[in-house]
């Protein structure tokens, strides 16, 4: 049921959006924006996609992917036949592994959904965020409900593969009526998987702006906690196993790329902005004009299209901890007993487990959150790295 694995996974960034959401900082371009033309920006990415593929799996030794996910942006508006030639180079050949596409409801057809099955895509992650129209419009999304219905019928026809589907929890100009209706209607979809999120406001985003102007306001913070529990009992009620802070699903259709991340594996990202995790090392991308300009010795993972991060013991101890936390099934006691012995963490964590005693548990199969303990991730986390700050302090040799 865990997904483990010691081959890597791949992800591709397309940062191609027709426009930008107000909450979004994910990094992209506006298709209208670009100077060139789309063909020929489409093409040059290709090339360049193929290439970075090429010297860092040489560089890496890697042979093959584990889990693929295409995401962004919007890369349901990239060209098929370029999307082609891509699969074509790096053999993401129709096989067992997941292989994920994101979606947005105004670029996705059958025509489009039958050309992504047939390249071995087998699993689509739409975004809806709201079914509410006013939210919707606030949001700044292109489509609006009517759309987002008729897609979501289009996936459930699709005999391929299975889909999930992004829902946007909090955002202002809800209430807790409003919110739970809208997901009531949202469940009614009976999507396999879906991640609901918590609205983060991110700086820099025109969301961002509007609230520090006054003029928009964030839902009450009391209410939304009521809002919140009543969302999860009805979501349980509905039949779905909260197996991530934000992650849902039905029948254990769980996202394997994302559990791989949560698992701390290794994974390769590529193109603009896509970071890349091999071993102690992260490495990531710089804009899209620097890609589409880089030589190819700078793609190569000490090149200059990078910005790199060297990761110490600790920040691997602490990055595996944080992720597996994340997951209902935590981190686990092998993976925990790599750093150091079970009878250590329970000494070192001792004062962190009372305080967080039945939302933070450490036994024979590892350390994880309960299901309560879930919400409290990144309160128990400051003290957690708080823990292992102490414990590295004195042990500078680890
Ligand atoms: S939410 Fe998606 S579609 Fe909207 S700007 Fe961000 S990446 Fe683009």
């Amino acid at each position: 049921m865990l997904y483990t694995s010691s081959v890597p996974s791949l992800y591709i960034h397309f940062p191609f959006c027709k426009s930008r959401c107000a909450y979004c900082d994910f990094y992209s371009c506006s298709l209208a924006q670009l100077k060139a033309d789309r063909d020929k920006i489409f093409r040059d990415y290709g090339d360049k996609i193929i290439q970075q593929n090429s010297l860092l799996s040489h560089e890496f030794g890697i042979k093959d992917y584990s889990t693929v996910y295409l995401g962004g942006g919007t890369p349901s508006l990239y060209s098929l036949k370029e999307l082609e030639r891509i699969f074509a180079a790096l053999k993401l050949l129709p096989e067992e592994r997941e292989i994920t596409i994101e979606v947005n409801p105004e670029s996705l057809d059958s025509a489009r959904l039958r050309e992504y099955g047939r390249l071995g895509i087998n699993r689509i992650s739409m975004g809806v965020q709201s079914l509410d129209e006013k939210v919707l419009k606030a949001m700044g999304r292109i489509s609006g409900r009517e759309q987002a219905l008729q897609s979501v019928q289009l996936l459930k026809g699709w005999k391929e593969g299975t889909w999930s589907a992004d829902f946007i929890f909090a955002y202002p100009g809800q209430d807790k009526k409003s919110q739970l209706e809208d997901l009531r209607q949202f469940l009614a979809l009976e999507p396999p998987h879906f991640s609901f999120y918590s609205l983060t406001v991110e700086e820099g985003t025109a969301l961002h702006r509007r609230l520090e102007g006054g003029q928009l306001t964030l839902p009450d913070d009391e209410e939304m906690e009521q809002a919140w529990e009543e969302a999860l009992i009805m979501i349980k009620q509905a039949g779905y196993e909260r197996y991530e802070i934000s992650s849902f699903c039905r029948e254990e259709k769980y996202s394997q790329h994302n559990l791989a991340y949560w698992n701390s594996h290794d994974w390769i990202g590529l193109g603009p902005a896509a970071a890349s995790k091999m071993g102690g090392r992260r490495f990531t991308g710089k804009d899209l004009d620097s890609f589409l300009a880089s030589e190819e010795q700078n793609l190569l993972s000490r090149g200059d299209f990078y910005q790199e991060e060297i990761l110490s013991r600790e920040d691997i101890l602490a990055e595996e901890i944080m992720m597996g936390l994340r997951t209902k099934w935590g981190i686990g006691k092998e993976r925990l007993e790599s750093y150091l012995s079970f009878d250590d963490f329970s000494l070192l964590l001792a004062s962190t487990l009372k305080k967080w005693q039945r939302r933070l548990v450490l036994d024979r199969s590892g350390l994880r959150l309960t299901s309560s303990g879930l919400d409290w991730h990144s309160a128990v986390m400051v003290d957690l790295l708080l823990d292992l700050d102490k414990f590295f302090d004195y042990n500078t040799s680890l």
